[in-house]
Formats: C-alpha cells, structure tokens, sequence
C-alpha cells in the first residue's frame, strides 16, 4: 500500500514551518478510532485520496458520561500498524498529561481540544515534548487567551486550530469564526488550521465551510470522514463519506492554487 507519497511523508513530521510553507494542509479520518478494521481501512482511504494526515482520537472528551469515550491506548497499536502500513502521519488529541510517553513513537502530532484550551497543567507538561501540537480554540475563548495558552506550550511548536465558538446562532453546533482565525493569522503570524466539521455539526454543510476557509487563506482543515457516518460511535450527523471527502480534497486545492495563482 506504500505509495511515493506515502515513502516522502514517512520521513517527516509537520511542522510549524512546513504549514506555512506547505499549505494547503489536509487532515482527514473518523471522529474517533473505534475499531482497527476501521483505523486500517481509513488509513487506506486517505492514501488513495491523496491526504498525508491521519486524525486517529483515541480519547473522547464528551459532554455526557454516557457517551463514548474513546477506547484510548488500546488503540495506538491499530494507530501504529496504519502508520506502518501506509506511512500516514498520525494526529490524536491527548487529555492528560499520562498520555503523552506513550503516544511517542507513534502520534507524530499532538492536539489539545477545545475543552482543554486553558488545561494549563496539559499545556504546561507539553513543553517538555518536542512534537508539534495542535491547539484547537476553545469555544469561547478570544483570540488573546488563545495565543495566552499557546505559550504556555511554546508558541514556536504550536498550530492553531479554529473550530467553532458559541454565538446566538443555534441553527448550527457552533459559529466559525474565520475573522478570529484570519486574526490570528496575520496579526499574530501564526499557522492557522480550520475544523469545518464541529461547527456545522451536519455534513451537509462541511465541504462549503472548508472552502470558505481555503478561500479566506487559512492554512488548512482538519474533516471528520467516516466509511459508515450513521453508526458512528461519535458525531455521527457531521462527519462526511469517503467519497465526499475526495471531492473535497480536489476543489480546495483548486481553490488553494487560485487563490496563491
Ligand atoms: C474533535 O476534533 O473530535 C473534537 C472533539 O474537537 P473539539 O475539541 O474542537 O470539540
Ligand atoms: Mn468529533
């Protein structure tokens, strides 16, 4: 299943630098890994799309006790052999500093989710790791206490993520707030990464948001695609077919190149 692809991005990890440079970046994969057929056949998925970026969450932060909560280190050798087999760099949220030794060796980039933005223990644990991190925007956060947290981890590793915050509008999960996003930036000079898939909390609506996100100069999306959306275990309204997805992959960079041509 190696592809020329897959032998370049191997050898690499994404970098702070390489998001400025590299753009547009493209992050694909379920919501959470649920089993290894599905980790392995997502993994698959995504080379043929052309995407070099797994999302593999092994740990759900919920709202409800009674939702899934992730099948957690069980499930970074499913993660490894993906990572094996295809040579996908591999993305997970982690939400205690416990995970951060054994994620090494596999997770090639780190995220903090938005319930964890100002988790200033976890961020503060993570400064002494040397991976890159992804630090998704808490969703009622400013852009100053955004920025605030990404020190505490040390802003040179960081990538922002903007996901969504509350708002009036309750006709979606979230509002995505791509001025904030553009903010951060061009004032701040930080990469910054879009999650279309949390504030629209449908999939219809997804592919249009992650335009717009490419359109506005963003650096790039993080998509939750899943092979049977309808019984996934989380998010399960929201996370977009393979099929889709490849389309998705083809129009933003059309949209990327006419927007730097
Ligand atoms: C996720 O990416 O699945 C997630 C839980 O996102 P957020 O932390 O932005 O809610
Ligand atoms: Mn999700």
């Amino acid at each position: 299943m190696k592809n020329m692809l897959s032998e370049r991005i191997a050898t690499s990890v994404l970098t702070r630098e390489e998001v400025m440079q590299n753009m547009p970046v493209i992050m694909g994969g379920t919501c959470a890994v649920e089993t290894k057929e599905q980790t392995l056949k997502m993994a698959r998925t995504l080379v043929k799309v052309g995407v070099d970026t797994m999302r593999g969450q092994l740990w759900k932060p919920r709202s409800s006790i009674n939702s899934f909560q992730g099948v957690g280190l069980e499930g970074i050798d499913w993660l490894r052999q993906a990572k094996e087999e295809t040579g996908l760099r591999i993305a997970t949220e982690i939400v205690d500093k416990d995970h951060i030794d054994p994620t090494k060796g596999v997770i090639d980039i780190l995220w903090v989710g938005s319930r964890n933005m100002q988790n200033f223990e976890l961020l503060k644990a993570l400064r002494r790791d040397d991976r890159p991190v992804i630090l998704k925007r808490g969703f009622a956060a400013t852009i100053e206490e955004w920025l605030q947290s990404a020190d505490y981890i040390g802003r040179e590793r960081v990538i922002l993520c903007e996901r969504g915050i509350r708002t009036p509008v309750d006709s979606t999960r979230f509002t995505l707030d791509l001025n904030g996003a553009l903010v951060a930036k061009f004032d701040k000079g930080m990469p910054v990464l879009v999650d279309p898939s949390h504030p629209a909390g449908r999939r219809d609506l997804v592919p249009n948001l992650a335009y717009a996100a490419i359109a506005a100069g963003l650096d790039g999306v993080i998509v939750e695609t899943h092979e049977d959306p309808d019984n996934a275990k989380s998010d399960n309204a929201q996370q977009v077919l393979p099929e889709v997805f490849e389309e998705m992959v083809g129009k933003i960079r059309s949209i990327h190149h006419l927007m730097n041509s």
